[in-house]
């Protein structure tokens, strides 16, 4: 069996600590957290209104380049409102990858839709556009088909299951950019709307864009375990102002603006996140850049032990063409009985690491969707692990 004392030792050495458990990922509150705090405290405006809340989707706006942010309760309710925005509907087929987050299928199970798993690249852990394209091209007629649908243009539907595939949800793996220019460009060709879950990636780049611009509505999560939080929180990002607004409408209530009336237009949600929570997005912002810097110094340090030290194990760097958060930092091993030894032994010695999401498509409630030939996914679900990526003290 293979030692991985030396990885533990290096990793405590680290993280300056040599005896204490060290997590995958602590949030850190550094700068104004408690001060805007207790300004929003003081204000007595701690709910659904409040100056921070648009603080923070300006701050967000401005350091994404999208048109328009709006903020949400979580990043899974983000989802299900985008895939909503986008004609999701019940019946209709939702096209994502295996390897992801739960929350990523559950959105599109609320819309009463089902996922299709198509394969990831190895190299971006995302959405593979040329699987995507082949399954695409294999699995898919073009026909004019439901009237809810409001242009004339035709849709794809799954030949085998007579579903129409409604969008696609790639998603940007541990914050390394997948290939989303392409993936956008396959989809457009399909009539398939995108949704960006860039859930992981605030502060990822590809072709220095940022992540969650490219499709027409992006989504971000600052849940406590992300790169920045706001205790649970999260934001859509969209191309269209006009869609934006609409959907800052539905968020809350979809309450038509009056002094004293009720009066709502539309079903709504109460998504809107709270300006409390919005107060520590603000704080967490101003700190994102040196956040990003320290991030990506723990990544090179790590790459540089791994590559020099004598396991095979290779260290998941970005990809071409992008600039990631490296939200969570992982290691590819060898096999599946050696990525068992190393969480075991990292574990016990309280250096907490832990494998990738069980495939989506191995879950019980998903087991009998459609998939594509997922090899990809698979060879890597056997080898990924995640080690501890916190932002250095
Ligand atoms: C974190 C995350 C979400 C959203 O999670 P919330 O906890 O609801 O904010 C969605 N998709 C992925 C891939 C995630 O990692």
């Amino acid at each position: 069996m293979q030692d991985y004392s030396s990885v533990i030792e290096f990793i405590r050495e680290t993280f300056h600590t040599p005896e204490a458990f060290i997590p995958l990922h602590e949030p850190r509150f550094l700068g104004n957290e408690k001060k805007y705090l207790e300004e929003c405290i003081d204000s007595t405006f701690v709910s659904s209104v409040g100056k921070f809340v648009d603080r923070f989707e300006e701050m967000v706006t401005e350091f994404t380049g999208t048109n328009k942010a709006v903020v949400c309760v979580n990043g899974t309710n983000a989802l299900h409102l985008a895939l909503q925005l986008s004609n999701v509907r019940p019946d209709d087929e939702v096209i994502t990858q295996p390897l992801t987050f739960i929350a990523t299928g559950n959105a599109i199970s609320y819309c009463g839709a089902s996922p299709v798993f198509v394969d990831v690249d190895r190299d971006t852990l995302g959405l593979s556009p040329q699987k995507l394209e082949e399954w695409l091209e294999e699995n898919v007629d073009m026909r004019n088909g439901k009237a809810e649908v409001k242009n004339n243009e035709a849709q794809p539907y799954n030949k085998s299951t007579g579903r129409r595939i409604a969008a696609c949800v790639p998603m940007h793996t541990f914050g390394h950019p997948c290939r989303i220019d392409k993936i956008v460009e396959v989809c457009n060709r399909y009539n398939i709307k995108v949704v960006e879950d860039a859930a992981e990636s605030l502060g990822s780049y590809y072709k220095n864009q940022h992540t969650g611009t490219f499709a027409d509505i992006g989504v971000l999560s600052f849940n406590g375990n992300k790169t920045i939080t706001t205790g649970g929180g999260g934001m859509l990002l969209f191309k269209d102002k006009a869609m934006g607004e609409y959907a800052k409408h539905l968020t809350t209530q979809a309450k038509m603006p009056h002094k004293w009336e009720f009066r709502h237009d539309h079903i709504g949600y109460n998504y809107r996140m709270p300006n409390i929570n919005a107060a520590l997005g603000c704080a967490q912002m101003e700190q994102l850049p040196k956040f990003l810097k320290v991030k990506r110094e723990l990544a090179k340090r790590y790459d540089r032990f791994f590559s020099s030290s004598s396991f095979n194990s290779v260290f998941v760097n970005e990809p071409s063409h992008s600039n990631s958060n490296y939200w969570l930092n992982a290691i590819l091993l060898n096999n599946k009985e050696e990525r068992e030894h190393f969480l075991e032994q990292t574990n016990e010695a309280g250096v907490m690491t832990r494998p990738v999401w069980e495939l989506m498509n191995t879950l019980p409630m998903f087991r009998k969707c459609e998939k594509g030939d997922l090899s990809n996914a698979e060879w890597l679900a056997d080898r990924l692990v995640n080690i501890p990526s916190s932002v250095i003290l």
